[in-house]
């Protein structure tokens, strides 16, 4: 067998192992056992592709170096990345996921860059202009070559300024805090699309001219900070996905450039599971993608807190909540990002322990965007071993708050606000909601009365029905287990 068809076999099985790794991170039980998979199925890529004739050719050319620079390259990565995610506590998780998706793009901006760099010099060897040059020069398939650099160039750094954006829009940066709202973004945006395409058919066009890829990554970045900006609220859940997604797609550009399989392979299979999500994530939140992408923030009016709230909000001790729980034979859980924040999944569990021993049935109702990434509810829950059965989507829960005697809601708060229902002024109207409100007696477990993500009031606080109890997370259900144990 040649050495090329080992380096393919080897990329086969690292594509094999990205599939199956992708089936095993579907499931909370399974998906750390999917993540080393994945890990191990990039160890062989990065391997095999060592043994490639241009690595081959580097290292005959000039020694030991090209290796040398790519370990210290590679080090230097895995150390930087190491420190970040030891650095980060879980609830700035999703933060970080949003820079390594960025950090994917603009992997993929350089590696185009570098080819399109070597190319460009092979092909002004010979004495043709433009494209002819590359045919001249052989760079066959270069038709290939040249649309491939080009959408690598422009999904990269769409991807790379994009991903910084959501970055600091989720790390609640003052700067990033209110969405971009000028009436005349939408003319802003598209002036820079059309130019951006007219320099993408010039990169197409003239594959051997750095300056014109170079413009286009420029223009690619402004259109992912200009994209991105005016998205905030309850719509960013969709724009992590679709940011996922577009690494994955300037990934497996990447691969076409560089004629790279398993690169095309893994960077398709992140670009179609992005794009799964953001459909998942749009039919969730009740908004179609152009709404999302283009919706008219801005347009929106919202109370003040004071005028939601003023002497409506009944707040109760410990003490007083498990008294109404005492009498409880449903109770239902409601955790949001609060729950994250405070760490109290293994306090909730305990709460559910004695609550159950007492003959209450308890549930768990998981909105599909509480928390601050896809699945974070469900992630959060299982590292306290609550049975997935208990964990019930919001479809197939919210016909039965009516029957629920108390709903407990730990640090969520717009995933159960009834302004998404009641205001079509609100700017999350139309966002399909846990309705907490309908149950008998709801409890709010949280530290104040400040807004959540979306930085609305929420009318709930505020009901007939609701006792606030102002704590943080942990101390608030520690504190209430050790009041209903007394009783
Ligand atoms: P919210 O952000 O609406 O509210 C969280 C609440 O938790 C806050 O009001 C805060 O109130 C409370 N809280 C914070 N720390 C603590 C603590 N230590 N103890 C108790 N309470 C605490 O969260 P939800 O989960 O309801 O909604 C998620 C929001 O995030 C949605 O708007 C969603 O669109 C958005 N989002 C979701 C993403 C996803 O993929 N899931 C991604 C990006 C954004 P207080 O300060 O008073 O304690």
């Amino acid at each position: 067998m040649s050495s090329q068809a080992w380096i393919n076999l080897a990329y086969l099985i690292a594509s094999m192992l990205f599939i199956v790794a992708f089936k095993l991170m579907s499931g909370p039980r399974t998906a750390v056992r999917g993540n080393f998979l994945g890990a191990a199925g990039m160890a062989i890529a990065l391997a095999a592709a060592l043994f490639e004739a241009p690595v081959q050719q580097a290292i005959a050319a000039r020694g030991a170096w090209p290796v040398v620079l790519l370990l210290l390259a590679g080090g230097a990565g895995a150390a930087i990345g190491a420190a970040m995610a030891l650095k980060y506590p879980m609830t700035g998780m999703p933060q970080m996921v949003a820079l390594l998706n960025g950090f994917g793009g603009a992997a993929s901006v350089f590696v185009a860059a570098a080819e399109l760099w070597n190319m460009g010099t092979r092909a002004l060897q010979s004495d043709q202009p433009g494209m002819a040059a590359f045919a001249a020069a052989e760079l066959a398939p270069w038709t290939q070559f040249a649309i491939a650099t080009a959408l690598t160039g422009l999904i990269g750094a769409v991807t790379f300024w994009g991903s910084l954006v959501a970055f600091g829009k989720l790390e609640e940066l003052p700067r990033f805090k209110k969405p971009w709202t000028d009436p005349n973004r939408h003319w802003i945006n598209l002036a820079l699309a059309a130019l951006t395409l007219l320099t993408m058919a010039g990169v197409c066009a003239n594959p051997n001219s750095f300056l014109l890829f170079l413009l286009l990554v420029v223009l690619g970045s402004l259109l992912g900070t200009t994209l991105t900006l005016p998205i905030g609220g309850a719509d960013m859940p969709v724009v992590i996905c679709l940011l996922n997604s577009y690494s994955g797609l300037a990934a497996a550009a990447a691969g076409f450039v560089i004629d790279n399989s398993v690169l095309v392979i893994a960077g398709s299979l992140v670009g179609a599971s992005g794009l799964i999500l953001t459909a998942i994530m749009c039919q969730a939140m009740n908004r179609s993608l152009v709404g999302v992408l283009f919706g008219g923030l801005g347009t929106t009016t919202v109370a003040s807190g004071d005028e939601v709230y003023a002497g409506k909000v009944k707040s109760a001790s410990a003490e007083e909540i498990a008294m109404v729980l005492e009498g409880a034979d449903r109770v239902v859980i409601v955790p949001g990002y609060g729950l994250a924040v405070a760490q109290a999944q293994h306090a909730v569990r305990e709460l559910a322990d004695v609550l159950e021993a007492r003959g209450t049935t308890v549930e768990y109702a998981i909105h599909p965007v509480a928390g601050r990434m896809p699945g974070h509810m469900n992630v959060l829950l299982a590292e306290a071993d609550i049975p997935y059965e208990k964990l019930r989507e919001m479809d197939d829960i919210n016909p039965t708050f009516p029957e629920t005697d108390v709903a407990i809601v730990i640090g969520a708060n717009d995933v159960v606000n009834p302004s998404a229902r009641n205001d079509p002024q609100s700017p999350i109207a139309g966002m399909p909601i846990l309705d907490v409100d309908k149950a008998r007696t709801v409890v709010v477990v949280k530290r104040s009365l400040s807004p959540g993500f979306a930085g609305i009031p929420n009318p709930l606080f505020a009901a007939d029905n609701t006792l606030m109890y102002f704590a943080d997370g942990k101390k608030a259900v520690l504190d209430l287990t050790a009041a209903i144990q007394k009783h």
